[in-house]
Order: C-alpha cells, then sequence, then structure tokens
C-alpha cells in the first residue's frame, strides 16, 4: 500500500492538477483525483482519492469535514429515512436481505505521511442523530495553515444503493451521483453568514440536495469493457481497454463543485455542438427518437443564457437519460450533466421532456456556478431556477401553452407555479427562509421552487423588466464561481433598483423581500365596489320651520347631471404592496390611482358629469402574487379573468395527472 501511495504521489506531482492552461474561473479549493473501478458484480464503487485541498481563510484549520452521502442509506435510523421514511419498494430488501448501501474509507494519509485514519468519527451538526453516518470528521495532526494547502489520499468503497432518489442502479443501468467521499465548504468569516470561519458541512438529509466547493476534477473510470460511460467533464483521451474485459475512461473538467457520471451497455450515443459546445446525449434505444427534442430545446436555452447572462462556460454538456427502471436517478443537476425523464407515450404537446431540460440546464447556471447553499437557502437555486425554466419556455413556446399544448389544452409554465403555490391547503405554512429539512408537512417543494418563481416574476414585474434584467445579471456577474447568501441577493437587487429607480424605491425593495422571503404573508387585493349616485342639493329644515328645502339634482353648466362616484378598494391579505387602481369613465376616460396598499379598505371618490364604468387594481398585472384574480376588477361587463383562472387551475391538474402517467408507463 506505502509504494502504491508513493509512486501515486510522485505521478500526480508529474501530471499535477496544474496541467490546465485556462485561466481558473474559480478559486479551486476543493480538487479531486479519482480511480474508481466499477463492480457490477457485487455492485460497489472500489476508489482511491487524491484530495487536495486549500485553505480560503486567514484560519489555522485544524479538521477536514466529508460528505458520505451513501451512508444515508446504511440504516433505518439514519436522518435521510427518518425524513423520508423506506421507500416502500425496497422495504424487505433493506430490512430483511440486509442490501443497506454504504461508503467506507478504509485508509487516509496526508502528504507529511500522517496517518489520519485513527481518529476520524462521524459527527451529526444538524440533528445530533448518532445513527447518521453522512458527515466524518477527520481531525488533522498537522492543521492547515492560512491559504496553505493539504493533500490527502485515501481508498474506499461504495455499495451502491439499488435506484434510491438521484443515484444507484437498476438492472445494468447505474447513475452514480453524490457517490464519492466530498469535502464539505469551509466559510471563512464574513462569508455568506459565518462570524467566524468553519465548516458547513450538513448531514444528508430528505429535501436539498447538495452545497459544494470548486475546484477541478480528474476521473478514471474502469467499468465492464461493454460499458459506455456518460460523465461531467471531457474525455481528454479515448477509452482504453485494459485486456482483462474492463475498460478505463477518463474525465476531466475544471471549476465546478460537484462530479457525477453514469454507464450503462445499452446506452445510445448522440452528440451536437453548439457555438464550440459539444452537447452528448446517452439514451436507451427506444427513447433515441427524443434526441430531436433536445437538440432543439438545450441550443435555445443556452442562447437564452448567453444573450442574457454569459456564455457557457464550459466546453461540454452531457445528458443522460435513465430508462424506466432507472427512473429516480432522473431530473438531476450535476455540473456539465443533467438528467432528464422521458416516456415514449408523451405526446410532443406535453413538453414535459423540454421542462424538465430547460430546468436542469438552469441549475448550470444557478447552483452550478452561482454556488449557493441548498441546505439552507434552497430557493436561491430552485426557485430561481423554476422561475427561468418558465420564463425560457414561455419564450419559447408562448406564455399560455408552455406546458401543455396538446388536444386543444394548454396551460403555460409561469402559471403553473402560480396556481401549484395557491392550491396548497396552506400556502403560508412557511416562508422561503427555512433550512431545506424545516419544511412542515411537505410544503419544501411547493414554497421553495413554485412560491419564489411567483414572487420573482413579481419582482420584475414592480421594478420593470429592464431593471430586473440588469439586477440579475449583476448578481450572476458578481457572484458566480463564489457563494452568496440570500442577504447578497437582496443587496445586489436593492444597489440596482435604488440606481435606476431612487424616486419610487428609495433604499430598495427590504420591504418586498420581508413580505415574500423571509414571510409567510398572502397578497390578495379586491375591487369591491363601483357607485355612482346623482349629486342633489340638501334638503329639510334649517333655520326656519315654515321653509322647507326639497332635494333638487345639480347640474353643470351644459345642463348635465352630477354624479359623486365610487370605488372602493379592499386589502384581503396581510401583504402589503403598492397599488394602482384604473378607473374608467363612460366617456372612456381613465385615471390611475396610486395606493400604498397599507389600509384594508380606501375610497377614491369623484365629481362630475361622467359615471365610472369599471375599475381594475392592478391594471398592468404586475402583482403576479395575487392570489384571487377574480375580484381584481368590478365592472357592469361580465368578468373572465375569474373563469381563465378555474381553466388554468384545471389545466394543472391535468397536466400532473398526464405527468404522473408518464411515471406509470
Ligand atoms: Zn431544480
Amino acid at each position: 500500500m506505502k509504494y502504491k501511495l508513493i509512486f501515486l504521489f510522485l505521478l500526480f506531482t508529474c501530471l499535477g492538477f496544474q496541467s490546465s492552461k485556462k485561466a481558473p474561473l474559480s478559486a479551486r479549493i476543493a480538487n479531486y483525483d479519482i480511480q474508481v473501478k466499477l463492480d457490477v458484480e457485487q455492485k460497489k464503487l472500489i476508489a482511491h482519492t487524491k484530495l487536495i485541498w486549500k485553505n480560503p481563510s486567514a484560519d489555522t484549520v485544524s479538521d477536514l469535514q466529508f460528505h458520505l452521502y451513501y451512508n444515508a442509506f446504511k440504516n433505518s435510523e439514519s436522518t435521510f429515512f427518518n425524513e423520508r421514511g423506506l421507500p416502500a419498494l425496497f422495504k424487505t430488501s433493506l430490512q430483511e436481505d440486509c442490501n443497506w448501501s454504504w461508503v467506507e474509507i478504509q485508509n487516509m494519509t496526508d502528504n507529511y505521511g500522517n496517518d489520519l485514519a485513527a481518529n476520524m468519527h462521524y459527527i451529526q451538526p444538524d440533528d445530533d442523530n448518532k445513527s447518521d453516518q453522512t458527515v466524518l470528521r477527520v481531525p488533522l495532526p498537522r492543521p492547515v495553515l492560512p491559504n496553505e494547502t493539504i493533500e490527502v489520499e485515501f481508498d474506499w468503497i461504495g455499495k451502491i444503493p439499488k435506484t434510491m432518489i438521484r443515484t444507484g442502479y437498476n438492472k445494468d443501468f447505474y447513475f452514480m451521483a453524490q457517490w464519492y467521499p466530498k469535502v464539505g465548504v469551509y466559510e471563512p468569516a464574513g462569508m455568506r453568514y459565518a462570524e467566524k470561519g468553519g465548516w458547513n458541512c450538513h448531514q444528508y438529509h430528505s429535501s436539498g440536495e447538495y452545497y459544494g466547493e470548486f475546484g477541478n476534477y480528474k476521473v478514471a473510470m474502469t467499468v465492464p469493457e461493454n460499458y459506455v460511460v456518460g460523465s461531467s467533464g471531457t474525455q481528454p483521451n479515448t477509452p482504453k481497454n485494459n485486456g482483462d474485459q474492463t475498460t478505463t475512461w477518463n474525465f476531466e473538467v475544471d471549476d465546478v463543485i460537484d462530479f457525477a457520471w453514469g454507464a450503462s451497455p445499452h446506452f445510445v450515443e448522440n452528440k451536437m455542438n453548439w457555438k464550440g459546445i459539444e452537447i452528448r446525449l446517452l439514451t436507451y434505444p427506444e427513447h433515441v427518437h427524443f434526441k430531436e427534442r433536445y437538440f432543439s430545446i438545450l441550443p435555445q436555452a443556452l442562447e437564452f443564457f448567453e444573450e442574457n447572462f454569459e456564455k457557457y462556460p464550459y466546453p461540454s454538456l452531457t445528458i443522460i437519460a435513465p430508462p424506466f427502471h432507472g427512473i429516480y436517478t432522473g431530473g438531476m443537476e450535476y455540473p456539465t450533466l443533467i438528467t432528464t425523464l422521458n416516456s415514449c407515450l408523451l405526446p410532443t404537446g406535453v413538453r414535459s421532456t423540454e421542462i424538465l431540460t430547460v430546468h436542469e440546464f438552469v441549475h448550470q447556471y444557478f447552483q452550478q456556478i452561482v454556488a449557493t447553499n441548498e441546505m439552507e437557502e434552497a430557493w436561491m437555486d430552485e426557485g430561481i431556477t423554476n422561475f427561468y425554466e418558465g420564463v425560457i419556455m414561455d419564450k419559447i413556446y408562448g406564455e399560455k401553452s408552455s406546458t401543455i399544448d396538446f388536444m386543444g389544452i394548454k396551460t403555460g409554465n409561469a402559471e403553473s407555479d402560480r396556481v401549484s403555490y395557491f392550491n396548497m391547503e396552506n400556502p403560508a405554512i412557511a416562508p422561503n427562509s427555512l433550512n431545506s429539512w424545516e419544511f412542515p408537512g411537505g410544503s419544501y417543494h411547493t414554497i421553495q421552487y413554485s412560491k419564489s418563481a411567483v414572487w420573482l416574476n413579481t419582482l420584475k414585474r414592480i421594478v420593470g423588466e429592464k431593471t430586473f434584467k440588469e439586477a440579475m445579471k449583476t448578481y450572476y456577474s458578481r457572484w458566480k464561481f463564489k457563494h452568496p447568501s440570500a442577504k447578497d441577493f437582496v443587496d445586489v437587487i436593492n444597489e440596482v433598483v435604488a440606481k435606476n429607480h431612487p424616486e419610487e424605491f428609495g433604499e430598495g425593495m427590504d420591504w418586498f423581500f420581508q413580505q415574500v422571503l423571509y414571510g409567510t404573508e398572502i397578497c390578495d387585493y379586491a375591487v369591491s365596489s363601483i357607485s355612482n349616485n346623482n349629486k342633489i342639493t340638501s334638503s329639510g329644515i334649517f333655520d326656519n320651520l315654515d321653509e322647507c328645502e326639497k332635494s333638487e339634482l345639480v347640474k353643470n353648466e351644459k345642463g348635465e347631471e352630477i354624479f359623486i362616484s365610487n370605488v372602493v378598494v379592499q386589502r384581503l391579505g396581510n401583504m402589503t404592496l403598492p397599488m394602482e387602481i384604473l378607473v374608467r369613465f363612460e366617456d372612456g376616460k381613465e385615471i390611475i390611482e396610486k395606493w400604498d396598499g397599507m389600509a384594508t379598505m380606501t375610497t377614491f371618490s369623484y365629481e362630475g358629469s361622467q359615471k365610472i364604468e369599471c375599475a381594475e387594481i392592478d391594471p398592468q398585472h404586475k402583482i403576479f402574487l395575487d392570489k384571487n384574480l377574480l375580484n381584481n376588477s368590478f365592472t357592469s361587463k361580465p368578468n373572465l379573468s375569474g373563469v381563465r383562472k378555474y381553466v388554468n387551475e384545471f389545466m394543472f391538474w391535468m397536466q400532473n395527472a398526464m405527468e404522473g402517467l408518464g411515471m406509470l408507463i
């Protein structure tokens, strides 16, 4: 073993991590060199890792902390299974046949020759659950000095789960996500919410996926010779047959926060090139005909981001479309690699394939490049991603038909988020700002994905598309290849809004974020009544009992009757937003009233020869967060907006039903 370690050390010193000639895009804190053998008989990964970790702080760091994600599937009392329950399908296999999965580090040394394995131990920073072994602490006999680099090497074995969520095998399909011992993120004082430097290395929970540090990866996978490998990164050379019925595939990628790969003897490969970016699609034979759909939608998504943010910075993007029996691994995002889902029976008008492809691609920008902490602030990747999924899908397919356009049924993507949020039994159940594992009643998904997309859409409409675009681009440029917090996001939005609209919004939008991001307020404004009454003179007895004045219609100099007209608006929810109210008179004249939206009820009064014909609150439809559109206008003519809402709700449930059907086939 010693000999092997020395040999590897010399080899990597020569080849090194410095071979990349491209200027670094990130700080390259956590750099991996992994050789892994896929044992398809034992369903195991047998591997060796060399990690080069740079201390990004002015602290002396006396330990390393690693995620051991596969240990979430090691026993029935893990935090992951406590939160999610054992999967019904695999209960017998786990409980009676003992098919648990795990990852075990067998030894570990640093570049000073110290044995690090002797004192390593599991910790449970989130819940103190001693049965959870998903975080490993490795004390360092020789601490890492400020800005110094340490090299550690270790052999490890991973027992691969039968497809759990995101990762595992089924039959001879393998998807290796969150598969290797992965160092946490060391947050120096001042980064995100850190008051002093320390590890941010959460246990593996049922909700929330990962938070990773940037670095370079070189991974060599040895697989059976008939297997095809799809992976993060690009291949520096062609796969090498080892002469023992195995082949070794090499992949490399720089400046990423994670690394995933998949393998199967049945993968069919298709490639296309878009502006120098190699797009590689791996599907099962029965799904090859989906190729055109992927190769049509992905360039449009790439183009959108090039126009609105910056060009996709990596040389490759790989799509793995799992077979039906690998369905639990579909719909995931890893750097330069996405997984999707498709079903042969889904017609082209049901755009699940396109939606998933766009969604997972958007994550390349919002989580892989702007590397937020999904365990603590999942809305920053899932919410922003869902929002841009809606923007891109609505732009390409039209906002009324971007999710389904099939047999006369049409529904839009952004609208689906609105319907999903307001169809919750209690949309005020939780704010966006909770840790991922703290959401009550299964509300994580709808609050983090849908609600945040709805309030981002509202923010865009309130500050205007131009300012919103500028703010998001500034946020991206400032925080790419770094780890922003929600506060950093809010600061950028406030800065750009205050610059572009100093009169209108003053210091910025804190009043908005306090409610939509940190609060649970519900927005519902309504026009509750319109009245038009003739103005009449006063009547009755005033000074003299013998003189009774009778009321008369008041008329203007043209002899026209004068009306006292009122519009009553109400705030039915507890969210307060500035509102505009359009008031239209019978002669076509329109007035826009501005209201701070604070009172529960306000009346706007007018006097003149024209009656009010109708009034509408939020006439420009800025407030996408408004729960009930049915009550937004008041008119003598029939109001169809409410009908539209119920049609949309129907469409949403149809979509869910069809996607559910898709899962079963
Ligand atoms: Zn997502």
